[in-house]
């Protein structure tokens, strides 16, 4: 076995090498960016070195930075996790030239694999069924688009450097092709710095299916079964099972045997992908699949493969880079169970999955029996825009399906994220969705059904905004006392600490919060002292809706989560955020504001502090007085630019509800 690894990547992945390598007693090396100085797989490494800025081309991108760390920690291998270098045939050169070992296929394999022309001539050369289609050098749009007419519409233009659903077109007539074929080519150029295209059939009711391949240099070639990676959003894998709902036996052996012909074919060694395409119109059928493309590196859902087969790929990759055997020869291995991967996002399917990034105030995974979280972050960490938003893969594994989707949607149900958007919300959707759940579905099954599965804008969850204000103002409050010294022994709750004037008639004010960005005006009324209740008596009413003693709500299902930062509160229900700030410049009364330019306290209370003088300039929105009531404190400030003309309190004295506070009388300017 190998003594060392340095792991040429970051995040979840860069982890969970880490794990296998730690278990099987490897020294572990990181590498790190400026922006990663403090993440989870730095801390976790042996040893970790900073190989450059935030920006990936300038760290992790960089074969020889890497090269002279690798040499300079003594790595006796490289693991290059999945994207960055990890299909970089010139990396795993610089590998061998250094005397490192590459934990990966030769790269001649990966060559061979790179480009998805050249793949799928070899491919076609070994036997093995490609996706018809055109992958010919010739390039000019005329000639394509008769090519695209020989193999009939729909058509797919895909890049031949492609990757990522980058530079990807679907042309439905004649009319849009070369409207579609400028445009893939483009994309293409600016994504790969390769204009070039094939055209392929675009495969009806596609369901994406691969095969798991593992090779050793001794020439042992097996397949881990299948994957089924057909719930995808633009091209891109959402969520991930095995084995393949619907899979006939004859044709599992039918694409092993393909997959491992694939694989020989290119001399692989170690962990590879073979990525086909499956017409599930009439069900799955042995002959109605065909190569896509191939993945020379560990694919981001192999735990499900690891799942139902108990195998640690990892492992498997470290024994065969140190020149073991296979661990396990084909006929060893077997299918138990059914595996489910949820991909976590930092982005906001309400908002067209924006990613959203930021720190993550609170980040706690819901729990269930075969659940497994694979996560490079933790509370507290940055979601940073450099780089992919992937928050962490959700696992779950079952004795059949239903179980295993039944754990999974369990575990996304208590998975609490506040500060970024996550598509925890929707993931639990797909979980639960009833073509989903009953096998029958396509590559197509989330755009036909993004409404359905709530990714369009939805309306404000106006009973999380009102729980959080409740939230908010017993913060508010319990702060207060205990700035008052207030809490005796005695009386160790502060909310039953009652104040002179709050005795008597119900008292209402309105207040504005920012409700995930809009402001909102909510109403706030306090009947009065509730005897023995441990919490403020205030009720508020936003929205139609009326809300009151959190502690009420606390014991539904439906149990909101609340997270504070000095600026921020989050309420979390339902796997949905409702981020509330006050409203700024602090509590502005706007209703008692009026054009006279009188400033009126908005409630019986105290004021505590006084701004301005008589003769002051002031601007419209500086502060004139502080009035606190109900243990919280109101800013009255100026209705418009103006001067001071009186003022007409002094601090500490009490105040009944209108009362006027001071005048100010608007400048020339403002008047006219
Ligand atoms: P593909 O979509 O290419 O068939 P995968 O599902 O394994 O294969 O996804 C790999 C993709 O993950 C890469 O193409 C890249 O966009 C993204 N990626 C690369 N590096 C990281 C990383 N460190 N963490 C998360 N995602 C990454
Ligand atoms: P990438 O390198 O971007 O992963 P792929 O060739 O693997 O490119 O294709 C990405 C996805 O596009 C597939 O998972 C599948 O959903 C869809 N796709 C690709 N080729 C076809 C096709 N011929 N017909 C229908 N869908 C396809
Ligand atoms: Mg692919």
């Amino acid at each position: 076995m190998l003594s060392s690894v340095l792991i040429a990547n970051r995040g979840e992945i860069a982890v969970r090498v880490m794990k296998t390598a730690k278990r099987l007693g490897l020294r572990t090396i990181a590498v790190y960016s400026e922006a990663d100085a403090n993440a989870m797989h730095v801390r976790m490494a042996d040893e970790a070195y900073c190989i450059g800025p935030a920006a990936a081309r300038e760290s992790y991108l960089v074969i020889e930075k890497i090269i002279v760390v690798a040499k300079q920690a003594k790595a006796e291998a490289i693991h290059p996790g999945y994207g960055f270098l990890s299909e970089r045939a010139e990396f795993a050169e610089a590998c061998a030239e250094a005397g490192i070992v590459f934990v990966g296929p030769p790269a001649s394999a990966i060559r061979a694999m790179g480009l998805k022309d050249g793949a799928k001539a070899l491919m076609q050369k070994a036997g093995v069924p490609v996706v018809p289609g055109y992958h010919g050098a010739m390039q000019e749009p005329k000639f394509l688009k008769e090519k695209a007419y020989e193999i009939g519409y729909p058509v797919l233009i895909k890049a031949v450097a492609g990757g990522g659903g980058k530079g990807m077109k679907r042309v439905d007539k004649a009319m849009d092709f070369d409207e579609a074929l400028a445009s893939a080519q483009r994309e293409a150029q600016g994504a790969f710095g390769d204009p070039r295209v094939l055209i392929e059939k675009y495969v009806l009711s596609p369901r994406h299916i691969e095969i798991q391949v593992f090779g050793d240099t001794k020439g042992n070639v097996v397949h881990l079964f299948e994957r089924d990676c057909s719930l995808q959003r633009r091209h891109q894998k959402v969520i991930e099972e095995a084995p393949a709902p619907g899979m006939p036996e004859a044709m599992r052996e039918a694409m092993g045997r393909a997959a491992v012909e694939a694989a020989k074919a290119v001399g692989y060694v170690g962990a590879g992908t073979v990525e086909f395409i499956a017409d599930g119109s009439q069900g799955l059928q042995p002959d109605r699949f065909w190569f896509m493309e191939m993945n020379t590196r560990l694919q981001v859902e192999h735990p499900v493969t690891e799942a139902i087969t108990g195998q640690d790929l990892v492992e498997w990759q470290l024994r065969v880079a140190s020149g073991e055997r296979l661990p396990l020869l084909q006929e060893n291995l077997a299918i138990g169970g059914h595996a489910v991967e949820a991909r976590l996002y930092a982005e906001d399917p309400e908002k067209g999955f924006l990613p959203s990034t930021g720190t993550l105030h609170a980040l706690e995974f819901g729990s269930a029996e075969g659940v497994r979280i694979d996560t490079g972050v933790e509370e507290g960490a940055e979601v940073s825009p450099y780089y992919d938003p992937m928050i962490a893969k959700v696992i779950a594994h079952g004795a059949t399906r239903d179980e295993a989707l039944d754990r999974l949607g369990q575990a996304l149900a208590g998975t609490v994220v506040a500060g970024p958007r996550t598509n925890v919300r929707f993931l639990k959707a797909l979980t639960e969705a009833e073509g989903f759940r009953a096998g029958d579905f396509d590559t197509g099954f989330i755009d036909r059904n993004v409404e359905a599965l709530g990714a369009v804008p939805q309306p404000m969850d106006a009973e999380a905004a009102r729980l959080g204000i409740l939230k908010a103002i017993d913060t508010e409050w319990s702060h207060r006392n205990w700035q008052d010294g207030g809490l005796t022994d005695e009386n160790t709750s502060p909310w039953q600490h009652v104040d002179g004037f709050q005795l008597g008639t119900a008292r209402s004010i309105t207040r504005r919060y920012w409700v995930n960005g809009e402001m909102v005006e909510a109403r706030l009324t306090w009947p009065g002292p509730k005897p023995g209740h441990g919490e403020p008596n205030v009720a508020v009413t936003l929205d139609g809706g009326v809300s009151r003693f959190l502690s009420d709500y606390l014991a539904l299902s439906h149990l909101p989560m609340f997270r504070q930062t000095p600026e921020v509160l989050f309420v979390i229900r339902n796997g949905r955020q409702t981020e509330i700030r006050a409203f700024d410049p602090l509590d502005v009364d706007l209703d008692h504001l009026d054009g006279g330019g009188s400033v009126k306290a908005p409630m019986h209370g105290k004021v505590v502090q006084v701004f301005v003088e008589a003769g002051q300039q002031v601007a419209k929105g500086d502060r004139i007085a502080v009035i606190e009531a109900m243990k919280m404190e109101h800013t009255l400030v100026a209705p418009s630019d103006g001067t001071v003309t009186m003022v007409a309190v002094l601090a500490g004295e009490q105040v009944a509800e209108g009362a006027p506070v001071a005048s100010i009388e608007a400048s020339a300017a403002q008047a006219a």
